[in-house]
């Protein structure tokens, strides 16, 4: 109730009060947990790591909250880092899903549980439970953003009486390849273009439509800035435009915008419709200038709680809630998950979805 609510923040206060590096977890049951979270390169891990730190410390729990730059190696030994302060739980967010075998093997020989944090965690039996959101609806629903700004569909993918018949050029930009849900992010928009694509309404002129073409290793902007110049350069130096194109996650899309910027495409009747993920700042004043169309929210504050919760469940000796234990394989076993929904942004709803939920103030939009 309000009085062990209280208790546990004041408990959290004195912790958070000393020199930070406690190993002892601390007062009240609430031990030691670590997060380690991938790089600060992107906003959103940011706000998870924020979020995770903040409901933890709030549940009465210390926190090593690491992130590792995108760097393999200094993930892991961030993770023995944890394990060798007697962390009594981990909530790992990885950077390549299949390199943290050996140093969770580590973590299982201290009985300390793990919890996969939006990305699955593969090829190791020493992962308890996944948080993490509907990552193939994520992709049905960034390819009908794509086709929602071409007039195809509603944003919910249902068809367009008296929709335009194309065809429009598209190119697709698919995530990291070491990332689980860059597959899962795919699969469902390709489930979801394929059809048009099959018709002859969208083009893919490149000719560019396999995972492995369209991958972009670390979700890097300029890498895919880089794709999006050859793309340009090769396919349409003949004078077509590119219609429309499916990017994975708002950095993409914003290397995706520069590409098009520097081949003297300008915001307007020729500009393509662009999708993304995350609705990063940067990418939601993108899209109120119009560059970008969409994005897929996923609320960083909800899903936390989840990982929150699945840690603290388990450090209680009680179950943690889940709601999917048949879609997340990770080669080894298949994870016991808790998976979120997210939601299309688009202009018109930006108030609605974003300034709504406090996740920005419509003055860091427009100021
Ligand atoms: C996350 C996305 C994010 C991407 C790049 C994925 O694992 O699910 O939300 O856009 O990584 O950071």
């Amino acid at each position: 109730g309000v009085a062990t609510g209280a208790l546990m923040v004041s408990l959290a206060a004195c912790s958070s009060g000393g020199s930070g590096g406690s190993t002892d977890g601390g007062g009240g049951g609430g031990g030691l947990i670590g997060v380690a979270m991938p790089t600060k390169s992107s906003e959103r891990w940011i706000q998870d790591g924020d979020a995770v730190k903040e409901q933890l410390e709030a549940a009465g729990y210390t926190v090593d909250l690491q992130y590792a730059e995108d760097d393999i190696p200094t993930q892991v030994s961030q993770i023995e880092n944890m394990i060798t302060k007697g962390a009594e739980a981990l909530i790992i967010a990885s950077i390549d899903g299949t390199t943290l075998t050996s140093v969770l093997q580590e973590a299982a020989d201290s009985d300390i549980p793990v919890i996969a944090y939006d990305r699955l965690i593969r090829d190791t039996e020493n992962v308890d439970y996944y948080a993490s959101f509907d990552n193939y609806k994520v992709g049905v629903q960034q390819a009908n953003s794509v086709l929602n700004g071409l007039g195809l569909v509603d944003l919910e993918g249902a068809p367009i009486d008296g929709a335009p018949a194309g065809p429009f050029n598209i190119e697709l930009f698919a995530g990291s390849p070491d990332d689980n849900n860059a597959t899962f992010f795919w699969n469902g928009a390709i489930d979801t273009l394929q059809p048009y694509i099959d018709e002859g309404t969208l083009v893919v002129k490149s000719g560019q439509e396999d995972f492995e073409q369209a991958a972009t290793l670390r979700w890097d902007g300029e890498t895919a800035q880089k794709r999006m110049e050859n793309i340009l350069t090769s396919t349409y130096s003949d004078g077509s435009k590119v219609n429309g194109v499916l990017s994975p996650y708002d950095g993409i899309s914003r290397g995706i915008i520069s590409a098009l910027t520097d081949a003297g495409y300008t915001v307007g009747a020729e500009w393509p419709v662009i999708s993304g993920q995350d609705a990063e700042l940067d990418s939601v004043k993108a899209i109120v200038a119009g560059e970008q169309y969409a994005t897929i929210f996923k609320d960083t504050r909800n899903l936390a709680k989840v990982a929150v919760d699945m840690a603290t469940a388990l450090l209680e000796g009680n179950e943690p809630e889940t709601n999917n234990t048949t879609d997340y394989d990770n080669g080894v076993k298949v994870v016991p998950s808790y998976l979120l929904e997210s939601q299309i942004v688009v202009k018109d709803n930006i108030t609605e979805v974003l300034v709504d939920s406090g996740y920005w103030t419509e003055e860091e939009i427009n100021g």
